[in-house]
């Protein structure tokens, strides 16, 4: 029997934004059990799965060669670390300062910006020099109600290339009013 191109034939495919959101580990947890589950027994949602992945991977092969910062959950980064990425995590207090480096060994550089983030809509990654002058800005970064903290994959390639270096990193609440800094967090960066 000649059965022509694939077709689909899961009578209610998952959308590929809710595989995306399943494989980063970002679904609440009664979602993610369902979405597992109707993977488990249906072949074209799992062949739908393998491209998000696909497309993940390319993601985190830009992260590992360090072209990439962006905003990450825990999930995410502890998912990388069981497919044996190393994550270097530097977690300073809101207000103090962390000494940093990365090494040869290192495929993601962890900045963790804790942070009481109740209540608020938008919020901002201010990266500056110490003098408070803005070297670049993250707007309106995506984070869960909920978390107290922010975790940010630094280009690990910047980091590499950058000599000694202070980063201040400030998280700022954005209203139409202004804007007020949550927390400033220093990187006192040595390379190795
Ligand atoms: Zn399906």
């Amino acid at each position: 029997m000649y059965l022509g191109r694939y077709r689909m034939s899961c009578a209610n495919p998952l959308d590929p934004a809710i595989l995306a959101d399943y494989w980063l580990a970002e679904l609440p947890p009664g979602e993610e059990s369902a979405v597992e589950e109707h993977i488990f027994t249906c072949q074209d949602c799992t062949r739908q799965l393998e491209s998000v992945i696909d497309l993940a991977e390319g993601i985190r092969t830009l992260a590992r060669h360090g072209n990439l910062g962006m905003v990450v959950t825990r999930e995410f980064v502890d998912r990388l670390a069981r497919q044996g990425l190393r994550a270097r995590e530097y977690a300073p207090q809101a207000g103090g300062a962390v000494d940093c480096t990365v090494t040869a060994h290192d495929d993601l550089l962890i900045g963790r910006l804790a942070a009481d983030l109740t209540g608020i809509d938008r919020v901002d990654v201010a990266l500056c020099d110490p003098s408070g002058a803005e070297r670049q800005r993250l707007q309106d970064i995506p984070f869960r109600a909920g978390l107290s903290e922010v975790m940010l994959n630094y280009p690990i390639g910047l980091a590499r290339q950058s000599g000694r270096d202070v980063l201040v990193m400030k998280l700022l609440a954005v209203t139409s009013q202004g804007e007020r800094v949550l927390g400033e967090y220093t990187f006192n960066h040595t390379p190795s």
